[in-house]
């Protein structure tokens, strides 16, 4: 019997390789995790600050938006402290509106940047679109840059939907509002990509994206998008909002077209609460495609709800130092322990599932419930190998992580 991930890329959606700054998206490659800044990026300290911790977080590719001369003077700076500090993620320059004066007034910008990101719905209107997008593409063909068209429901080419709404309007069978703002931003897309090679640009450096903040509407452009290019697709639903309703929506929309083998790179657009780190979006896109089983990136904790027969929160607090525990190893481990990414430890609040659950995980742990004797088994691969009881049952829980990983996953050579 195949396994979920054979399956699933089985189906995958064949798209062109494109090389990033080292990182491949599409042509069967792993389905990459990106993520963009939200610092002024004339600020080179504090953009430099966040690039670290989103790379260090996981994200594969960072992108940072160019919108001011200073932008664009501060990425070269940018690039050169990322290197100092032995950081060499791949940077995306998102530009809107003056990205063709930018380039041209700062050319060292260019060169530090791995990928343009162009939206054709904000590079100029009328005549002015057409030349200014053709010197983004002459820039980016002269440098030998990949591009992203990056398509958005809130900035679609009002130009370009003028023209279909009319278009419609003498159809047969006009389309309803709905289908021909999705028909208009794939078209945007699929026009965009096609003047760009018109203009040298070569199709292995051209990647799409259409994004709208509704998962239904996502799914139909992407399905679409996939059946009519060959372009890697790099997927997201555009403005997804705050906390759970973030997180749900933008894992609805993304989970069913990666199921569909649609997609090479993700992107979760979460508003961070105030205070809230910026890495949860990167954390959020590494377990959507891991809980798939599409990549592995750290140890997953699974964890049971609790429920009556539940002691004490103590179990949620275990869950939770172990999560922190594991993901605060994994830079060491990942250097050290090829293969531990994909391990599971299961904690669990009672004898009802909690043996079961913790035998089907490489390491579980099943704490008392009410009323059972205050003892916590501990499993490895099936079987049970301590039980732990008292004050220490954290520090000796990792003290056994520690010593499986180092057995089960050895130091390479
Ligand atoms: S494992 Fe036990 S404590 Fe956890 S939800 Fe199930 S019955 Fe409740």
């Amino acid at each position: 019997m195949s396994s979920g991930i054979e399956a699933t890329a089985q189906a995958r959606h064949r798209t062109v390789p494109v090389e990033v700054g080292g990182v491949t998206i599409g042509g069967g490659a792993p389905i990459v995790v990106q993520s963009m800044t939200d610092t002024d990026t004339a600020d080179v300290e504090a953009t430099t600050r966040q690039i670290v911790e989103l790379a260090r977080a996981g994200s594969e590719i960072v992108r940072v938006t160019v919108n001011t001369r200073e932008a664009a003077a501060a990425v070269p700076k940018i690039k050169e402290r990322l290197a100092s500090l032995g950081v060499d993620v791949p940077l995306v320059g998102d530009f809107h509106f003056n990205g063709h004066k930018l380039l041209a007034e700062v050319p060292a910008c260019l060169e530090a940047l791995d990928k343009l990101r162009i939206n054709p719905g904000n590079v100029g209107k009328g005549e002015k679109r057409d030349e200014q997008f053709a010197r983004l593409i002459e820039f980016a063909c002269r440098q030998g840059k990949p591009v992203r068209i990056g398509v958005n429901w809130g900035s679609l080419d009002q130009d370009l939907l003028a023209r279909m709404m009319d278009e419609n309007a003498r159809a047969a069978s006009p389309k309803d509002a709905a289908a021909l703002m999705r028909e208009a931003m794939i078209a945007s897309a699929l026009e965009s990509a096609a003047k760009a090679e018109a203009l040298g640009l070569p199709p292995n450096a051209i990647i799409l994206s259409c994004k709208v903040s509704g998962v239904q509407d996502l799914i139909a452009i992407y399905r679409e998008l996939a059946r009519r290019c060959d372009y890697p697709l790099h997927l997201g639903l555009t403005e997804a909002g705050m906390g759970s309703k973030g997180i749900v929506a933008s894992t609805a929309a993304l989970a069913v077209l990666l199921q569909e083998g649609i997609g090479d790179t993700i992107r979760v657009s979460l508003t961070p609460a105030p205070g809230e780190a910026r890495t949860k979006e990167v954390i959020v896109a590494q377990e959507i495609l891991q809980t798939m089983g599409l990549r592995a990136f750290t140890p997953m904790i699974t964890a049971c709800p609790g429920c009556g027969r539940t002691a004490s929160s103590f179990f949620q607090e275990l869950a939770q130092e172990i999560q922190d525990y594991v993901r605060a190893q994994m830079p060491a481990w990942k250097m050290r322990h090829p293969g531990v990414e994909a391990m599971t430890i299961a904690v669990m609040g009672c004898v009802v599932n909690g043996p079961g659950e913790s035998k089907h995980a490489n390491l579980g742990i099943s704490l008392p419930g009410a009323g059972e004797a205050p003892v916590a088994p501990v499993y490895a691969d099936g079987e049970r190998v301590a039980v732990l009881r008292g004050e220490r049952i954290v520090e000796e829980f990792k003290a056994i992580i520690d010593a499986y990983v180092d057995k089960k996953y050895p130091k390479r050579a």
